[in-house]
């Protein structure tokens, strides 16, 4: 878990009229590194190994946010790099390349390996990029060798994704520049939500659509001028900066979380592919009315339920704007690490201006308010959930929303029922 310390808060009046007013942090912060990432990124790229260039701690913290696999050979691992001054730099690295031979030799399955940097001085003191493109000179083609930072100096625990898509950017191949456009959709989504989208797009006539990180390394998208993306992830800033650089251009739409950001998503990529309303609503209707169906019954145990959201995981705004207008919630306070402005434009247009942001974190401070508003439900990460349950609150852990398949029309209901389960377990125990 990461902390900073640097103090100060401020109440920052809005940009624009109709955004609403943000409370600035930078104090402590309660939450995980980026290298808690590798726990859905090792699901998702299925011949990828992601070795945590680190300490012991970031070994029991890789090893037990992802469970040890009994019945698979594992694919993340630690070397772990300790007590070294400068001097001991190139014993460092040549451990590091001894162990990169052991793991490869062992395990000829392996395509992409991935350095992941972390915190310690020792491992920020070692270049992880020039230890890439050594092994890639080395092991190349048969394994893609490439580095990023899962460090607890960054954001949060979501900047893990960002920074591993991010590296993947310079190795997608370039498009033809005769080829038709195409539409990529970056971010990590569960494989049943990725098969759902891209049966939605085809039959939308949206045919050339691929997705980043794709299931398998071999079959990394091709980017350039042609390509149109669509984030399916809120804390994709760097990924989708390094594929702007590539010449792709970015979508504009809100998250496809609810009917409302499915339809507001999917209708972004129609409207640039010229798909005419008749056919948009024809193929969407079905998704929407199940999943309205589906929304009557958390929405029942929901409605009117006040909701405090601590600076986590980055996905708060598009959850707060899904459980007020789809659910009936009332967001007290909406925290987030970081607000993409122009990422989070449609959503924060949605969410509207009279709910009560806030950016970065001082964790005190935001207890505080968090104990005076009393809200039913309050989303955070695990470090803060057992105290404020043992205060009586009821909560919801943020990183459960990023395991989860919750992008969708189909899993829009899922993703509610995960809001309705704690505050009915409680009111179990209370009566
Ligand atoms: S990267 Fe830093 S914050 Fe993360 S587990 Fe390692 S030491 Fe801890």
């Amino acid at each position: 878990m990461s902390t900073a310390t640097t103090q100060g808060t401020s109440v920052g009046a809005a940009a624009a009229c109709a955004e609403p007013r943000v409370i600035r942090e930078r104090g402590q912060r309660e939450v995980f590194c980026g290298l808690t990432g590798i726990v859905w990124l090792h699901r998702k790229i299925q011949d990828a190994f992601f070795l945590v260039v680190g300490s012991r701690t970031c070994a029991h913290l890789v090893q037990s946010a992802a469970g040890v696999m009994i019945f698979a050979e594992p694919r993340f691992a630690t070397a772990i790099i300790e007590d070294r001054d400068l001097a001991g730099l190139a014993d460092a690295n040549a451990e590091l390349d001894r162990v990169v031979d052991r793991l490869l030799e062992r395990r000829p399955d392996i395509r992409l390996l991935f350095l992941v940097g972390s915190c310690p001085s020792e491992v920020i003191k070692l270049d992880l990029s020039r230890a890439a493109q050594r092994l890639s000179a080395r092991f190349a083609p048969q394994v893609r060798i490439l580095n990023y930072s899962g460090s607890g100096i960054e954001t949060t625990f979501t900047q893990g994704e960002d920074a591993c898509l991010a590296a993947l950017v310079p190795a997608m191949p370039a498009a033809p520049a005769l080829l038709p456009r195409s539409l990529l959709v970056v971010g990590c989504l569960a494989d049943v939500v990725e098969d759902q989208f891209r049966r939605q797009f085809a039959a939308l006539g949206v045919d050339a659509v691929d997705f980043l990180p794709p299931r398998r390394s071999g079959a990394l998208p091709a980017v350039g001028p042609g390509t149109s993306f669509l984030l399916a992830q809120p804390f994709l800033a760097e990924t989708a900066r390094a594929l702007e650089e590539r010449g792709a251009t970015r979508l504009p739409a809100p998250f496809p979380i609810g009917v409302e950001g499915t339809t507001g998503w999917l209708r972004a990529a129609a409207d640039a592919w010229g798909v005419d309303a008749a056919r948009f609503a024809a193929v969407t209707a079905p998704g929407i009315e199940r999943a309205r169906r589906a929304l009557a019954r958390p929405r029942e145990q929901l409605e009117g339920k006040r909701i405090f959201f601590f600076p986590d995981s980055q996905l708060e705004v598009p959850l707060a704007r899904f459980l007020a207008r789809e659910i009936g919630m009332v967001p007290v306070e909406v925290g987030s690490p970081y607000l993409h402005r122009a990422h989070l434009a449609a959503e924060l247009a949605l969410l509207g201006p009279d709910v009560q942001l806030s950016e970065g974190q001082d964790v005190e401070r935001q207890l505080d308010r968090c104990r005076a508003a009393r809200p039913d439900m309050v989303v955070c990460g695990l470090g803060l959930a057992n105290p404020l349950e043992a205060e009586g609150m009821t909560t919801k852990w943020s990183i459960e929303l990023v395991f989860t398949p919750i992008q969708g029309y189909d899993q829009a209901a899922d993703l509610a029922e995960l809001f309705a389960r704690p505050l009915v377990r409680r009111t179990r125990l209370v009566a």
